[in-house]
């Protein structure tokens, strides 16, 4: 495969059998003479796409039947509000691990909408680099309806890799960058949602797992969008969903099933994110903060020691198709995200024109 490789964070790099697969069928699904996002989602055609893409995901993620699988609007931030909006009362109390930016801004959200957010802990520094404070340090409540956490921090590029064990509570995980990028045992969790744009399909969907026992709590002002009883009830269609990205998502999952599932994903993945890893820290040129266990398999972030080439660094990068390198805007320097589409060979020609730019500039 050759380049452009895209390593944005999200929207991110989609399959390129997919993207083929969608134009390909774009004028005419199936036939029909009229494109997907044309046709009703009560059609009986779009209804069986529709229940495919879950099955799909179901089998992809080994789902458990007492799971309800949704298919949401609103992307990730949208669960930032659903969650406690679902499974809170307004005077309860519930637990958050602050482990970056994303886990951050769901805080926030949820202090809108419940009495207390408990934050249980979040960042340290160590001398080996940033790190989530462990979890024999967390001041976890009794009480909480429920633990959130992000499992993997976007823009941080950090990652809790094993479950909290000691939580009683009911877990929740924002796994939007992370779903479906290796294996994951879902009986673990209350629930898991992902925005979709950057492992699934287009932005402004999201998908939520929903453990059957946390369904009926919603607080009786939760938008009814936004409520995982009805939108279970109704198969996710309450309102009319996005066809387009429930169509897209799909071919994802078709995709991934062909690849060999999670399990083959997680290879790979692992795989690159070694490569890039092992660049880095065998050079003075290049740094990244972040504690080896603690590191993020789907977004690198690194630092150049000279930060003045980092906009040349940038604009070589570019001029030979390896796009998106830019760090998030509130933490600067470089970020390759690594998502599930960005095969070995983009990150084999990523860390070629890295060693390339540290010789000509170390
Ligand atoms: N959670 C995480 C971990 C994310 O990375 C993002 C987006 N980058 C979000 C939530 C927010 O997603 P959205 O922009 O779809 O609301």
């Amino acid at each position: 495969m050759t380049a452009p490789f895209n390593f944005s964070a999200g929207p991110a790099m989609l399959p390129g059998a997919v993207l083929a697969r969608a134009q390909e069928e774009l004028r005419s699904w199936r036939g029909s003479g009229i494109s997907v996002m044309e046709i009703s989602h009560r059609d009986p055609a779009f209804m069986q796409m529709a229940a495919k893409a879950e099955q799909d995901l179901r089998e992809l993620m080994a789902v458990p039947d007492n799971y309800q699988v949704l298919f949401m609007h609103g992307g990730g931030r949208g669960q930032f509000s659903a969650v406690p909006q679902n499974i809170a009362g307004q005077n309860d109390t519930v637990d958050y691990l602050n482990g970056g930016i994303w886990s951050d801004f769901a805080i926030r959200e949820a202090q809108k909408y419940v009495a207390r957010v408990n934050v249980v802990g979040g960042l340290i520094d160590t001398p080996q680099g940033r790190a989530i404070a462990p979890v024999t340090d967390w001041q976890l409540r009794d009480d909480a309806a429920y633990f959130h956490y992000c499992p993997n921090e976007t823009v941080d590029g950090i990652a809790l890799h094993t479950i909290p064990e000691q939580v009683q509570a009911p877990l929740v995980a924002d796994m939007s960058s992370s779903i479906l990028s290796e294996p994951l045992d879902v009986k673990r969790f209350g629930i898991i949602y992902a925005g979709a744009q950057k492992n699934i399909g287009p932005s402004g969907f999201a998908i939520a797992i929903v453990r059957d026992d946390l369904l009926g709590r919603a607080q009786t002002t939760a938008s009814t969008v936004m409520d995982y009883t009805v939108q279970a009830k109704e198969r996710s269609m309450y309102n009319t969903p996005n066809t387009w990205a429930w169509y897209l998502s799909g071919l994802v999952f078709e995709w991934l099933k062909e690849q060999g599932g999670v399990a083959a994903m997680g290879e790979v993945n692992q795989r690159k994110a070694d490569l890039l890893y092992q660049t880095i820290d065998s050079s003075e040129f290049y740094r990244n903060p972040v504690h080896p266990d603690y590191r993020s398999k789907m977004n690198v972030p690194f630092l150049l020691a000279d930060d003045s080439l980092d906009a040349d660094f940038l604009r070589q990068a570019e001029q030979q198709g390896l796009l998106g390198l830019k760090g998030h805007r509130y933490v600067g320097g470089m970020r390759a995200s690594i998502y599930n589409a960005m095969p070995l060979a983009g990150v084999e020609q990523l860390v070629e024109f890295m060693r390339d730019f540290e010789q000509k500039h170390a």
